[in-house]
């Protein structure tokens, strides 16, 4: 099954250490057609002219009038090198911020100076995804496909629509009959993608958004893609350039589908390969206690990456019990809400990397998280917050300490999710709950409440 692969810069390679078989990258396959694992993006670094060190990259925001050096993404591109320049697309993403913030820290105790939160909520479609999007959109690009599709209620199905229609590609996002996040929903409608509603659950979505992306030859953009995680990497080199290209001690990051995960422990693994730093941070990454399973493979089924040899028995294990339960995740941080991720062993891989840590919050203490980050910060939606919640529990145990830097990923904007907020708030939900105050039309009442 093997095809020979180019003598480019860059390939694909299956995860699978007794696969490994080795692909083109003018190939859009996204699962190892051999065995049907998860694909990575690999790099002959001796064809590339890689930077002698990361503040180098700093030089291109002088030349910023250049697009693919405004972008946040494309201005590390030596480092995610698998197409011409001619085929990649931006639309400004990766203008992000990485704020340092005291009164969040002082919420999770740790000491003045060394808690960040990267705000990637600040990205053109509000998330994250904008990093992946970018760089898989120029795959498509190079592939010539001019039709691109996803299943997907939230975020992915935003960004996708906002790249599709900035390069003249027809997109349609295929979504379920349940829990639809219309926040998110509603960009997707906005920036013009065709929408079809299957009555059916996200699972049904999943597999018929494959099977008519093989039938109809549409570019697939769910997370199983891994030139979107090869975009995904730059969050990392953007928390070092924000740190005047120093590498925190921790990094948090929410679990869900688990492409975040996977790609930051990616992009440390080929910065320390190539001497562009020194030491790797530690990884910990915050799952919902409603959608648990990295916690529970990882912490109680002792799951690890093994070398590639992930032991395939405890996941078929732990998900025909999933199944024989019918079992159904179940958060109110939505984007998160996911019972099998699709990159559970690239997450291992990273695990293993930046030597992880696994822990699950619950809603009550990701909602409080988020109020504070309403609070103290730049806002985010529910998922991000789990960083923070995460972060109060490591405290707590001793893992991290008070004065070790710290960079959680917020990953959404907060008007994502505005239902969550206002629920929170207007309920009275938590101890950070800021309902609006009744007034009679009445000057004097008015003035005597604001007082
Ligand atoms: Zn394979």
């Amino acid at each position: 099954m093997s095809l020979p692969k180019t003598a480019d810069a860059a390939y694909q390679k299956c995860i699978n250490p007794d696969c490994a078989a080795e692909f083109d990258c003018g190939q859009a396959i996204f699962k190892c057609p051999a065995c049907g694992e998860l694909l990575d993006i690999r790099y002959n670094w001796d064809k590339i002219e890689v930077p002698a060190k990361l503040s180098d990259f700093g030089k291109r925001w002088a030349n910023r009038k250049n697009p693919l050096d405004f972008s946040g993404v494309w201005r590390f591109r030596e480092l995610i090198n698998f197409c011409e320049d001619k085929y990649k697309v931006t639309i400004g993403e990766g203008q992000t911020i990485l704020q340092q913030n005291d009164l969040v820290a002082k919420y999770v105790d740790m000491k003045q100076g060394c808690l960040y939160l990267q705000y990637e909520g600040l990205n053109p479609s509000g998330s994250f995804k904008d990093n992946g999007m970018a760089a898989a959109f120029s795959h498509a690009k190079m592939v010539g496909v001019n039709s691109c599709a996803c299943a997907s209620t939230g975020n992915t199905s935003a960004s996708m629509a906002l790249y599709a229609h900035s390069c003249g590609m027809k997109s349609i996002v295929f979504i379920g009959s349940g829990r639809i996040a219309f926040g998110k929903l509603s960009q997707a409608m906005d920036y013009g993608a065709k929408t079809i509603q299957i009555r059916g659950d996200f699972d049904d979505c999943m597999r018929l958004v494959q099977a008519v992306c093989t039938k109809l030859g549409l570019y697939l953009l769910n997370s199983l893609n891994p030139f979107r995680l090869e975009g995904q990497k730059t969050i990392m080199y953007r928390i070092i350039e924000g740190m005047g290209w120093t590498v925190p001690d921790w990094i948090i990051v929410p679990g869900g589908n688990l492409g975040n995960s996977s790609a930051f422990g990616k992009a440390f693994y080929e910065l320390r390969q190539l001497g562009l730093i020194e030491r790797i941070p530690r990884m910990a990454i915050i799952n919902a206690t409603g959608a648990d399973t990295l916690t529970d493979l990882v912490n109680k089924k002792k799951m690890l990456w093994n070398n590639g040899k992930v032991d395939q028995k405890i996941i078929d294990d732990y998900y025909a019990d999933l199944t024989a339960r019918n079992f159904s995740p179940h958060t109110c941080a939505s984007a998160i809400e996911i019972s099998r991720p699709v990159n559970l062993k690239k997450c291992l891989r990273a695990i293993d990397i930046c030597n992880g840590v696994v822990r699950a919050v619950t809603d009550e203490e990701i909602c409080d998280a988020k109020a504070i980050v309403g609070k103290y910060g730049l806002g985010c939606e529910p998922a991000s917050a789990a960083t923070i919640a995460g972060l109060k529990h490591l405290r707590a145990e001793g893992i991290i300490s008070a004065d070790e830097q710290v960079a959680c990923v917020l990953t959404g904007h907060p008007l994502k999710d505005p239902n969550v907020t206002v629920n929170y708030h207007k309920e009275k939900q938590g101890e950070f709950s800021n309902p609006p105050v009744e007034a009679p039309n009445d000057l004097d009442e008015i003035i005597k409440l604001i007082k």
